[in-house]
């Protein structure tokens, strides 16, 4: 049983699927009926592709062995291997559990009022409109608290933005700020991070480094920072609280906030129950790109123990991330998060390295709903 068909459900469903040939049974649970690319959320906010072209479909999921069940997980009972859904009641022999993070809105006060969160496809993908009819003003991008999902996409969101206030002739009539609960915007990577504080130096956005927005004033519009100073702004884009899905809380699998697990195999502390991705403690970001590797070091163990051998193979807390510079110019940074203090060292950017983001997610659409895709249209 697998709960969450996200980017790591996905990615575990496929390793059985391709191991097994259908001789075991996997079933794929989601409240959703498709999947979206946490980047393919910018890349529709900013105008670049439409919210049609970058969701993939449940319903062409098609793999030897895995039944895909459209439903809500409600109750989990990690002891008994069994969930309760709104489609009925499953157990299995082997459980993981890859339902990813849930968004806090109301722990930023005001964010709901007089802010926009780019976190969710709704927010991200309601955002188009409002920056095609912005008309330029302060716009400042805002962290509440750790941890977030993928730490390069508020620099991302700050970059693209820049290029799009310019490209409508707004950018001199704007400012941009970006908050940031970090010392610099990519702490596992000097290079990158140094990259991106020139990239922000030389198009005139506002860092404001190791602090986080706790409030926005309705009254005056401000932004209430963590260090007792205040930004104001016309338009708002936060980044929400992010928290476990309720029900795996409610179903006591948590230890301060997270599933936690032992990061070599990914397996929670009852046997032969397994988390993935967003919703674990690993030790590694919050990425897609981590919840994949995860993802694949998990089936690999399950896969082990289906066959009867002893191990498998184990996880090494690798991954490479994408950044967007603006101009479609994309840099890389690869790191690793098990072999003492991490330091990815950056490629690019460079448009070429655009592309190879662009082939990232053709290569997994391929892979998971087996079919060909374009990112961006
Ligand atoms: C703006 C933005 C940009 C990003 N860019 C990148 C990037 O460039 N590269 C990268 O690697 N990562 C990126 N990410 C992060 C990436 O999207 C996530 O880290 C990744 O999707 C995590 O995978 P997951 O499988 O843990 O969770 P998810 O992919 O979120 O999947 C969890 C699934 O569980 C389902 N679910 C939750 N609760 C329930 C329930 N109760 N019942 C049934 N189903 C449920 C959800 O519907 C969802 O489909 C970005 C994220 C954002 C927001």
């Amino acid at each position: 049983m697998v709960l969450g068909a996200g980017f790591g459900g996905l990615e575990l469903a496929s390793t059985l699927a391709e191991e097994f040939a259908g001789e075991i049974e996997v079933v794929l649970i989601d409240r959703t009926e498709g999947f979206v690319f946490g980047f393919s959320k910018l890349d529709v906010m900013f105008g670049r592709t439409s919210a049609e072209q970058v969701f993939h479909r449940y319903a062409d999921l098609v793999k030897p062995g895995v039944t895909f069940v459209h439903a809500e997980v409600t109750a989990i009972d990690a002891g008994a291997k069994q969930v309760e859904t709104t489609a009925g009641t499953f157990a299995g022999d082997f459980l993981v559990i890859a339902l990813g993070a849930d968004y806090d809105i109301g722990r930023t006060p005001g964010l709901a009022e007089i802010g926009h969160e780019f976190y969710s496809e709704a927010g991200a993908f309601a955002l188009r409109d409002t920056l095609a009819a912005f008309e330029g003003g302060d716009v400042v991008i805002g962290i509440t608290a750790g941890p977030f999902k993928c730490p390069p996409a508020p620099s991302e969101t700050a970059l693209m933005l820049d290029e799009r206030l310019r490209e409508r002739g707004i950018r001199d009539s704007s400012t941009i700020s970006l908050v940031m609960p970090f010392p610099r915007p990519i702490p596992p990577s000097r290079d990158a991070s140094a990259a991106l504080l020139a990239a922000f130096e030389e198009r005139g956005i506002e860092w404001h480094p190791e602090t986080n927005v706790r409030s926005l004033d309705p009254g005056s519009r401000v932004a209430k920072l963590g260090d007792g100073s205040q930004l104001p702004f016309d338009l708002y884009l936060g980044v929400p609280v992010h928290r476990v899905p309720a029900v795996v809380e409610a179903s006591g699998l948590t230890v301060d906030g997270w599933v936690p697990v032992d990061p070599a195999t990914l397996e929670t502390p009852w046997p032969d129950v397994f988390a993935v991705g967003d919703c674990a403690a690993v030790g590694t970001p919050r990425a897609g790109v981590f919840a994949e590797r995860q993802a694949a070091t998990a089936a690999r163990q399950i896969a082990a123990r289906v066959r009867g051998a002893a191990g498998g193979e184990t996880y090494d807390g690798r991954g490479i991330c994408y950044i967007e510079f603006g101009g479609d110019e994309v840099g890389i940074v690869e790191v690793s998060f098990f072999e003492g203090r991490p330091n990815g060292s950056l490629q690019g950017p460079s448009r070429e390295l655009a592309a190879n983001k662009h082939e990232f997610g053709a290569s997994r659409v391929r892979r998971w709903f087996d079919r060909e895709w374009a990112p961006l249209g």
